[in-house]
């Protein structure tokens, strides 16, 4: 674990910065927050892995949830519009 440079703005430590990254991840600080964990990440390797972590595991969670099958129909048209455009491609030649 990595303290900040005395006197320097806050948040100044690890458990600051890491009770902030999720907020970070989502954007959800204020600019000057996001500032500081910002600078808090380029100088603690130990958080900034956690934060490579989190932003790993978000993106998968994110994938997992909000990932829609396309509907049966619009699947069958985008196939059939894709052979489509493969036979025109073909005739081309
Ligand atoms: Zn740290």
């Amino acid at each position: 674990m990595t303290d900040c440079t005395p006197g320097g703005t806050s948040p100044c430590t690890c458990g600051d910065a890491l009770s902030r990254v999720y907020d970070y991840l989502d954007q959800e600080l204020d600019a000057a927050s996001a500032v500081a964990i910002a600078g808090h990440l380029d100088e603690c390797p130990d958080c900034a892995e956690q934060y490579r972590l989190e932003q790993v595991v978000k993106a998968l969670v994110h994938r997992t949830c909000c990932e829609e099958r396309a509907p049966e129909a619009l699947r069958v048209r985008i196939v059939a519009r894709i052979s489509e455009v493969r036979i025109t491609y073909r005739r081309q030649l």
